[in-house]
């Protein structure tokens, strides 16, 4: 049985008392919102157990409203460039900066290699778009219905823990595309268009949708329904397109479910910041409180080099008015394969808008971090103000550029001594309270 069908049943799994731990709630908040499919933990049965003597085993994490907002780093190779090496390192980099789980988005080098080993790698849950290595090396045109089973199958049986299918895009979506200033920026979109328009048939993750949630159940492996029109633009934002794929996603999560598969549902995309509570609203109110797992959302288009920030100001106002789980964006998105650093620097600006969401809605416990940091900055107790920082190494060298390893000082040299309002403001204090 999955973890969604054992929670149906009124039973209690390790996953679900390790999720709950870790989220310092009620293991029967975790069953619940699971049974209700509100909530996922995206672990794969082999995963779980270390898919081979010495494999890292997952560490179980849940992802839904009930629990803190989770964030998704994208790594993986690419034709131009593969090493696999680089994407451990990547992994390495991901989780220590806060990634919640990772997906593996290779298209280029030994696809089962890399899958294999980040899966054997990571304690975080490593989710796919097996698309990608059912049409690795030849035309998105041969792929076959046996083709795409046999890929679920086998990446099912390698361990990964959540697959982004884009069954929600239909044949009589695309010329609703094909109006759009952006087309289809999903690369499984894309593809699966081309494979429909070539064979004037629908969409075949559409049509073995039933076949694929039967091999997922067997190994609990959870479903991303994938946007294949997310928006790929402002102007393309909220469109009809956009909209009919979400209708049919929100059919396919009653499939889902009735198979007894975890099911999220994957959003957009590029919408202007105003849309955005309308589109959480919308999809949670369709989809029947699946997960929303966005993809930013990016608020402008005209800042390449800078969308992790784009992209973290619309993952704050997502993860406030609904979204539970935010894919990163690099400052490399829409320009290059990220380095290291640039996952680095995308980890964090996620993690700030996860956290800023779940302060600005109230999730319990989420404040208290705030708090204490600041009551450690009104003290001038830099040792704990550094410590707590979110990026405590980042927080040192900033702090020892001018003041060195000095942490008595009640002042920084951003105002000088006679000019820091907050001596000021405490000796103040001090004098009124006389
Ligand atoms: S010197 Fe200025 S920036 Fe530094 S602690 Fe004081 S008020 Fe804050």
């Amino acid at each position: 049985m999955t973890q969604y069908q054992q929670a149906k049943a009124h039973a209690v799994t390790p996953a679900m008392r390790r999720a709950a731990e870790r989220e310092n709630v009620p293991v029967e908040t975790i069953r619940d919102e699971l049974a209700a499919g509100r909530l996922v933990i995206p672990a794969n049965k082999l995963h779980l157990a270390g898919i081979r003597q010495g494999a890292a085993r997952l560490d179980p994490t849940a992802i839904g409203r009930a629990v803190t907002t989770k964030i998704n780093a994208n790594i993986g190779a690419s034709p131009v460039s593969s090493c696999l090496d680089l994407e451990l390192t990547k992994l390495r980099w991901a989780v220590q900066y806060g990634a919640d789980a990772v997906m593996d988005l290779s298209t280029g080098g030994d696809l089962d290699a890399i899958r294999t080993d980040l899966i054997a790698a990571a304690t975080v849950p490593i989710g796919t778009v097996p698309l990608y290595s059912m049409i690795a090396g030849k035309p998105v045109e041969d792929l076959t219905c046996d083709d795409i089973l046999a890929a679920i199958a086998a990446q099912a049986d390698q361990g990964v823990d959540f697959f982004t299918i884009h069954a929600g895009i239909l044949r009589a979506h695309i010329p609703l595309a094909m109006k759009r200033k952006m087309g289809i920026c999903s690369r499984g979109g894309s593809l699966l268009a081309k494979w429909m328009a070539y064979h004037d048939r629908e969409n075949p993750m559409y049509e073995l949708f039933d076949d694929i949630s039967a091999i997922m159940a067997a190994c609990d492996v959870t479903y991303s329904l994938g946007d294949g029109l997310r928006p790929g633009c402002l102007a393309d934002a909220s469109d009809e397109a956009q909209f009919a794929e979400l209708d049919v996603m929100a059919e396919l999560v009653g499939r889902a479910r009735d198979a007894g598969v975890q099911v999220m549902v994957e959003g957009p995309g590029h919408i202007p910041f105003n849309e955005i509570e309308m589109n959480m609203t919308r999809q949670r109110e369709i989809c029947d409180g699946a997960p929303f797992y966005v993809l930013g959302p990016v608020v402008t288009d005209m800042f390449p080099g800078y969308d992790h920030i784009t992209a973290a100001i619309g993952a704050t106002a997502a993860a406030t008015c609904g979204a539970s789980f935010l894919c990163y964006v690099t400052p490399a998105e829409h320009l290059s394969l990220p380095t290291p650093e640039e996952v680095r620097i995308g980890c964090v600006a996620t993690k700030i808008a996860a956290h800023a969401g779940d302060v600005a809605r109230g999730h319990p416990g989420a404040r208290q971090q705030d708090d204490d940091i600041s009551e450690a900055r009104a003290s001038f107790d830099w040792k704990r103000q550094l410590e707590l920082a979110y990026d405590s190494e980042a927080a040192v060298a900033i702090r020892s550029r001018d003041a060195g390893a000095d942490l008595d000082a009640d002042y920084c040299s951003m105002c000088g001594r006679d000019w820091c309002a907050i001596r000021i403001s405490r000796e103040l204090k001090e004098s009124l309270s006389e």
